[in-house]
């Protein structure tokens, strides 16, 4: 197993340049260099890849549960055993920390595998008794060949959080991870070979999101697509496969509130805080942007939170001592420097962070910046209205629980919310109104694979993880039989 120049297209069960021959760019985003390629694939690489899939359907989908079970658990297996090779890969690819990638995001690509190919096989269906006349049962049945499009956040660890299910729920599909950061998802094909896969089952198909990405979403052969990225490319996959009647699931933005009340266990708050703040620096779609705290502690808040803000290293992924590693490219961080000049125009304050970082000798062209806190903005600004999804939080206080909420809710987004209280009554409360998807309460990412996991308003329709998960992957039939 191992990170090649040329990175391949797997169709088919093989490993193939695209049907163009031509090869994109691959950065790095710790020096700015090209350090490899990956295909530059099509409509006609992602047709080869559906034919490929819909021929090995019915060899999957009729297969034991326990077939699918065991494959699955022996890539799980390969992924742990080549740990190393992987996080390496990642973090070379995405920017992120070794120290992150190697302990969060390669061992849950481990999980998702696991977790899923577990949970198939308990996925009951229900039943529906009408009292001395009939009886109704739900058959579950694979949709066929669904497409599975994620971002580069946490590239592996999403990439497998949708093919997981879509397998194991007896689909075969046609994957594009983020032309950002290929590497770990062409592991993963050598590991599918590896593990014996059938060939088909699993087909991953690398290139632009505009050429590849869009021609899965529109090829007639994908039942159902399951995407998560921006908000306005799901607003664009939307408007393409709506009217194809496909199965939609779309995990997108975020501008995500913390919620700070005066009886929070200071300590621990402000642990988790750092970490929503700026791990992955800022660039997970749970991440709180939006920081409120209430007025007895907010200066202390503020100072400590600058404080701690200020001792993050930002230095090369590699680095043993990194906390925050690159940006994954010199767009996106010219994207978060322009909200962060965004932000003084609309009244802010840059406590602290905002400016580059150079981490010295071959990393000087990498994409680093200092984490910023901002102080001063009004609720309804762009910077606290847009996602910036980089290391910038934006700070203000607030009075009564009934101000919190209003600030909270007070976006277009509604994916997470984390709250800091001791007063069980109020979490409770809160909880009921807050308009998000996932509510942490003194914690944040805390994740339970069981759980709904998915935003409301523009963060998104449709829920992964567990069961949600598994009915997304398959059609619900009714039987209704007479007596
Ligand atoms: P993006 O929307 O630019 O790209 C996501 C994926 O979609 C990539 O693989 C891309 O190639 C592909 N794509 C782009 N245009 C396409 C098209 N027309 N048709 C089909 N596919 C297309 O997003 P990104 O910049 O890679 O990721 C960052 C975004 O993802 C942020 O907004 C973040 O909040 C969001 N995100 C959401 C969640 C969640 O669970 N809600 C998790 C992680 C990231």
């Amino acid at each position: 197993m191992s990170a090649e120049k040329y990175i391949k297209n797997y169709i088919n069960g093989a490993l193939v340049p695209a049907v163009s021959g031509d090869y994109l760019e691959n950065l790095t985003p710790s020096t700015g260099e090209v350090y490899s390629y990956f295909p530059d694939s099509g409509p006609a690489d992602v047709d080869q890849a559906v034919k490929a899939a819909q021929e090995a359907f019915p060899g999957w989908s009729n297969a034991e549960p326990r077939t699918r079970f065991r494959l699955m658990m022996r890539i799980a297996d390969i992924i742990e055993q080549n740990l190393e090779v992987y996080a390496k890969a990642e973090a070379l690819d995405s920017g992120k920390p070794f120290t992150m990638s190697s302990t969060v995001d390669i061992p849950r690509a481990q999980s998702n595998f696991r977790f899923f190919a577990t949970a198939a096989l308990q996925f009951g269906s229900e039943s529906h008794h009408m009292a001395g006349s009939a009886i109704n049962y739900t058959l579950r049945q694979p949709l066929g060949v669904v497409g599975c499009i994620s971002p580069w956040n946490l590239p592996l660890y999403l990439f497998t959080w949708k093919i997981a299910p879509a397998l194991a729920a007896g689909n075969t599909v046609v994957a594009k991870p983020s032309e950002l950061t290929p590497m770990t998802a062409f592991l993963l094909s050598q590991a599918c070979i590896e593990a014996g896969l059938p060939a088909g089952v699993l087909n991953i198909v690398h290139g632009l999101g505009p050429k590849a990405g869009q021609a899965i979403v529109e090829h007639p052969g994908t039942k159902a697509i399951s995407f998560t990225g921006g908000t306005k490319t799901g607003q664009h996959i939307a408007r393409t496969a709506a009217p194809m009647f496909k199965k939609l699931s779309l995990e997108l933005g975020g501008k995500n509130p913390n919620i700070i009340f005066t009886d929070c266990d200071f300590d621990e708050m402000m642990v988790q805080t750092l970490r929503s703040s700026f791990s992955n620096n800022g660039q997970i779609c749970l991440c709180g942007s939006r920081i409120y705290a209430q007025r007895p502690i907010y200066e202390r808040f503020r100072d400590e939170l600058v404080k701690r803000t200020q001792f993050l290293k930002v230095g090369p992924p590699l680095a043993k001592d990194t906390d925050l590693g690159a940006l994954v490219s010199k767009a996106h961080m010219e994207k978060v420097q322009s909200y962060l000049s965004l932000a003084e125009v609309e009244g802010g304050k840059i406590l602290c962070g905002g400016t580059v970082a150079n981490p010295g000798s071959t990393y000087e062209n990498g994409y680093y910046l200092r984490p910023a806190v901002i102080e001063g903005l009004p609720i309804d600004c762009r910077t606290n209205q847009e996602e910036i999804f980089g290391p910038v939080v934006s700070i203000a206080p607030f009075d009564t629980e009934a101000e919190a909420l209003e600030l909270a809710n007070g976006t277009p987004y509604g994916l997470s919310a984390t709250l800091w209280t001791q007063d069980v009554s109020r979490a409770h409360r809160m909880a009921e109104h807050l308009q998000a998807g996932i509510v942490w309460v003194n914690c944040w990412m805390l994740r339970d694979l069981r759980t709904p996991f998915g935003g409301m308003k523009q963060s998104g329709i449709g829920r992964e993880g567990g069961q949600e998960a598994l009915r997304f992957f398959t059609e619900p039939k009714n039987v209704c039989v007479k007596y």
